[in-house]
């Protein structure tokens, strides 16, 4: 699987090896819903393994629960 950097609002960021279809990942640091940053360059040193946060979003994405843009979102992050 691809690896992909999230950027929390709390100033966090991280990267997770997750499915393409991932657009946002739990953060480590506060434990909410961190967008996905699309850049072109990987640190591929520094790859922590958040896969299991990474996939309990890709399946509530999947659910419906949650979409990113969605105020549900937004709203989880300014609750944090
Ligand atoms: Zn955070």
């Amino acid at each position: 699987m691809p690896i992909y950097e999230f950027v929390c609002d709390c100033g966090g960021s991280f990267e997770v090896r997750c499915p393409i279809s991932t657009e946002a990942a739990v953060c480590p640091k506060c434990g909410a819903q961190a967008p996905r940053v699309y850049s072109s360059s990987f640190s591929i040193h520094v790859v922590p393994t958040y896969s299991e946060a990474c996939e309990e979003t890709d399946q509530m994405m999947r659910k419906g629960k949650i979409s990113m843009g969605s105020p549900l979102i937004r709203q989880g992050l300014q609750e944090e």
